[in-house]
């Protein structure tokens, strides 16, 4: 990082910590997403790959539990969804 952009962000955000900033950004969103793990977006497959021929491309989408901001305001836990597949 340059120190024009450390600069940058002392305009933004003043002499605080990075404790400080996290907080405010986070403000009562404090649980880690179960989905995306904090980062805010997710990977989704959107070709395909076919196996020896194309590797799958994948892109990044904004997570659907947290709206993109990587953390929730409640504690959020994953649901299974359990079906039969068959019987033996
Ligand atoms: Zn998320």
């Amino acid at each position: 990082m340059k120190i024009r952009d450390l600069e940058k962000l002392m305009d933004q955000y003043g002499d605080s910590t990075l404790g400080d900033i996290i907080a405010s950004k986070k403000g009562n969103r404090i649980h880690e997403c179960p989905k995306c793990k904090g980062e805010g977006e997710n990977r989704v497959c959107v070709v395909p790959g076919e196996y020896g021929y194309r590797d799958p491309i994948y892109s990044t989408k904004d997570c659907d539990v947290c709206n993109g901001v990587g953390y929730t305001e409640r504690l959020l836990k994953p649901k299974i969804k359990t079906e039969i597949i068959g019987y033996e």
